[in-house]
């Protein structure tokens, strides 16, 4: 049996439309080994990038001063554990 808690955790899924944090909003970390993802290329020809987690969206400048990702750092960790 599974109770069903209404509860305003972190979902995995990616839904912009919630009232947690916008992705906008957030730093997201992205897999610089893939050439395509190279943010500073990115910021240069104003074309998107793809984060860890999924989200994609046109860089512009350092995130700084913005939370970070939780989706992404997840990933991040797996891969750096060697996953
Ligand atoms: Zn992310």
């Amino acid at each position: 049996m599974q109770l069903a808690t209404p509860s305003s955790e972190t979902l995995t899924q990616p839904d912009s439309d919630l009232d947690s944090t916008d992705p906008r909003d957030c730093a997201h970390i992205v897999d610089q080994r893939d050439p395509a993802n190279d943010v500073t290329a990115a910021v240069v020809e104003g074309r998107e990038v793809t984060a860890l987690c999924g989200y994609r969206w046109i860089p512009y400048r350092q995130p700084q001063g913005r939370p970070v990702c939780e989706t992404c750092v997840e990933v991040y960790g797996r891969i750096q554990s060697g996953g």
